[in-house]
């Protein structure tokens, strides 16, 4: 059996960290900061107890956002690193999660096929990360705009806005990807300084034909920045010995300037754990500043010193650090496995919409978002009816359902299933985003209770 399950590893590790402060100093603690034994029971009852509030993100049943619990390997390393509360602004902030940073960041760049030697550094989101990669895009391209499709995130737009550049919006093609003749078109007018491509939009999980991108923006002198914020591990995949993307598209995120990916979405780590790696290291030159406040101790140069945030959680290097080393970043084994279930369970789950009487697939999954809809419905109307009808019902069953709905225009679900007539602009489709490895086993019962929940009289049959 699994024996790793009855170890405590967040006590195991905390302890190490106590016997470490133990040998250096004993402190007792100022009574102002002195614990009451029956009113911290209080408190934390009181806050376990708001905590159900939740759904369910650790469980199957749980078939909506990207959500899910870190792996107890990124607990344990987080909880014993937060206890020393290193801070990353600075080397001598947390010397030991510098180092620690840098080599997951190396790690994340061998990923994509970068040099190992690439900048980069942890941020704390994507959000973040992304602001980080136009900042740089702005200062490399000076003037000039920033293109991106219709499905990227909206981060995009709005950080263009703060950093004061043109964004434009091209197109999607019929796959929610960027549309290559409309960027074509744009890119001749020597308007675009950088082109945002995204591998795996946060709504279908639509992966850019990056391959594409990177070639036209090539011919026409622009920068490209890939926004693989979510889809990013998926690159693994591409890596197997049975591919289970097509990995063309992963293959070419070696020939950008600069990625994006959130190791707190599929690398098993706590929010506030983002990642911005540049192909050339020497666009640190547009951070150079002289912070008052830091202390060098060192010559090095230390990545505190050049991202647009300050303080950072030294805890969250470690914990993703610790986490590849138990799952490390290999196609076959590791982290690879991990996503590799999450891919599967997105096909099988397909394979069964596709069969069924009552759901339809929206768009067949690329990563491990699934989008699907009410196969009977004849308009776009009776369509957003079941799918508000199924998340709703299903959270409410005694045997609950957690999905989610995504909005997209009528055109583009007409566009997809031509025999729906539009009586609406939008319309909500279902969708579910299978990224914990136990969806794989749970696709028959999950697919098996969404026929139930929307084939169930609207009238309360
Ligand atoms: C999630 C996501 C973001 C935003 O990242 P946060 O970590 O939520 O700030 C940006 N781009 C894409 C493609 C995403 O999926």
């Amino acid at each position: 059996m699994d024996g790793t399950r009855s170890i405590d590893w967040s006590g195991y590790a905390d302890a190490a960290v106590r016997r470490w402060e133990a040998g250096i100093d004993e402190v007792v603690p100022h009574p102002s900061l002195v614990l009451d034994d029956e009113r911290t029971r209080e408190a934390l009852d009181a806050l376990t107890q708001r905590l159900e509030e939740n759904y369910p993100f650790f469980s199957p049943r749980y078939a909506g956002q990207m959500l899910k619990p870190p792996h107890p390997a990124a607990v344990a390393a987080y909880h014993a690193t937060m206890r020393i509360n290193p801070n990353a602004h600075a080397l001598d902030g947390g010397p030991a999660t510098s180092r620690l940073e840098k080599e997951v960041v190396a790690d994340l760049a061998g990923m994509f096929g970068f040099d190992r030697g690439a900048l980069g550094y942890l941020t704390s989101s994507g959000t973040i990360a992304n602001l980080e990669a136009l900042f740089v895009a702005r200062s490399s391209h000076p003037g000039l705009a920033v293109a991106y499709g219709a499905g990227a995130h909206y981060t995009h737009a709005r950080m263009c806005e703060v950093l004061g550049i043109e964004g434009i919006t091209v197109p999607a093609d019929g796959r929610g990807r960027i549309d290559l003749e409309a960027l074509a078109t744009l890119l001749r007018s020597g308007r675009v300084g950088t082109v945002v491509t995204t591998a795996g939009t946060t709504g279908l999980g639509a992966v850019d034909q990056v391959q594409d991108v990177v070639a036209l923006a090539r011919e026409h002198g622009a920068r490209v920045h890939v926004d693989a914020a979510y889809g990013g591990f998926f690159t693994l995949l591409a890596r197997r010995a049975q591919p289970l993307v097509d990995p063309e598209p992963w293959l070419a995120l070696a020939g950008a300037d600069s990625i994006v990916v959130d190791p707190h979405k599929h690398g098993l780590q706590p929010y506030g754990c983002g990642a911005v790696l540049f192909a050339d290291p020497t666009v640190a030159r547009f951070y150079l500043h002289d912070s008052p406040y830091t202390y060098f101790t060192s010559d090095e140069l230390h990545l505190g010193e050049i991202s647009l945030e300050c303080s950072r959680a030294g805890a969250a290097a470690a914990a993703l650090w610790t986490t590849l080393r138990l799952l490390p970043l290999r196609g076959d084994g590791g982290l690879g496995d991990v996503v590799a279930a999450c891919r599967r369970a997105a096909l099988a789950f397909d394979a069964r919409v596709a069969a069924s009487e009552v759901l339809a697939t929206y768009q067949g999954a690329e990563l491990d978002i699934v989008t699907y809809l009410d196969r009977r419905a004849r308009t776009t109307s009776e369509v957003d009816a079941t799918s508000e009808r199924v998340l709703r019902e299903g959270m409410a069953d005694p045997d609950p359902v957690y999905v989610s709905t995504l909005s997209v225009s009528a055109a583009d679900l007409v566009g997809r299933h031509p025999h729906v007539r539009a009586d609406t602009d939008h319309v909500r489709v279902l969708s579910s985003v299978l990224m914990k490895p136990e969806h794989e086993g749970a696709v028959p019962w999950l697919v098996d209770r969404l026929e139930t929940l929307a084939g169930r009289d609207p009238a309360g049959g």
